[in-house]
């Protein structure tokens, strides 16, 4: 199929993008990598009467990190960052996760900004964020604002972003020294979106956890933070059967559909098994920082 008709605009600066979302509100869909959108507006499940094509807005392709953290702007590609070897080093997590993300030649087009304000429960980049206590930078044609990655997604498919509104950074806090981390996930194929996965962010000083991040992707309508399992952990000297036990509760703060992939009942018993695999990566990579 082809998509319905549009009116088509391709600006080159954020104002000039925020101007026409100011104009057009609900009519008028940003086209980034179009690796989501394109498939939507070609089976019309989505029928924008503007499309703002923002590909010539080079001001958002950056990426810069510091002692506070890393920021990216939102039309960064992902394989910039995947070719990026120093990444590893800044933030481990997310380069250990953006592979994970279909194929290179999705890769190439798809942007940062895309994949998080695209909202897709089974992809990776939203649970990282959820993951790293990331936060977006949001602008509309008057202001700005930050929102935290745990209040920007609402339901599936669905975030804060009003329809006036861009995202134009996302921003990642640095982490602490004794820090471990652990990226899991089950597809059927590499290159399909998980079936489930898990993000994991272990703090541990003196043997004692001192921060647990735990987010799973593909349990439900949009990513989850296991905050029962987490808190579980926190305070906690880290030992096989705490991990095992948060695990278990991780599994049960899922909410999975049933699909042609898995069933919720195997949904729920990857958790299990995936968090238990994570959060034992993680706690050794923190041991190996100096936590223990
Ligand atoms: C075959 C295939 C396999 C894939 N597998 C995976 C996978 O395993 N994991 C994964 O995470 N993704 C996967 N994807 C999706 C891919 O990562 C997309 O690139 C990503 O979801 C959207 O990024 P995009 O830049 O292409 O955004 P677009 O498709 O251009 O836009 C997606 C949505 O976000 C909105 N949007 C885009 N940029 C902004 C912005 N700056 N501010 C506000 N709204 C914005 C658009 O209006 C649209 O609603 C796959 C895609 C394909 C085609």
């Amino acid at each position: 199929m082809k998509p319905a008709s549009f009116d088509y605009f391709d600006p080159e600066s954020v104002e000039e993008v925020l101007d026409l979302l100011h104009q057009h509100g609900d009519e008028a869909k940003i086209l980034a990598g179009g690796q989501s959108l394109g498939p939507l507006l070609n089976m019309r499940l989505s029928t924008p009467q503007i499309i703002v094509d923002i590909n010539r807005v080079t001001d958002l392709e950056y990426y810069n990190s510091d002692d506070t953290g890393l920021k990216v702007g939102a039309m960064t590609r992902q394989s910039t960052l995947e070719d990026d070897n120093n990444l590893k080093n800044i933030q481990p997590l997310l380069a250990a996760s953006i592979p994970y993300i279909g194929h290179r030649s999705i890769r190439n087009r798809g942007t940062v900004g895309g994949s998080v304000a695209h909202a897709d429960p089974a992809a990776e980049w939203p649970a990282i964020m959820l993951t790293l206590d990331g936060t977006v930078l949001i602008r509309n044609s008057t202001s700005s604002r930050t929102v935290d990655a745990s209040d920007f997604y609402l339901s599936a498919l669905t975030t804060d972003l009003k329809s006036d509104e861009m995202l134009v950074e996302i921003q990642i806090p640095s982490w602490a020294k004794t820090s471990g981390w652990s990226f899991v996930e089950f597809s059927r194929r590499h290159g399909d979106f998980a079936v489930l996965g898990v993000a994991t962010h272990l703090t541990i000083e003196n043997r004692q956890c001192t921060k647990s991040r735990i987010a799973i992707i593909g349990g439900g309508p949009i990513p989850i933070r296991t905050r029962k399992a987490e808190s579980m952990l926190t305070g906690e000297t880290i030992s096989d059967e705490l991990l095992k036990e948060a695990a278990e509760q991780a599994s049960k703060e899922i909410d999975p559909d049933s699909d042609m992939h898995a069933s919720a009942e195997y949904r729920h018993h990857l958790a299990s098994v995936l968090v238990s695999t994570a959060l034992r990566k993680a706690a050794d990579r923190a041991d190996e920082q100096g936590g223990k």
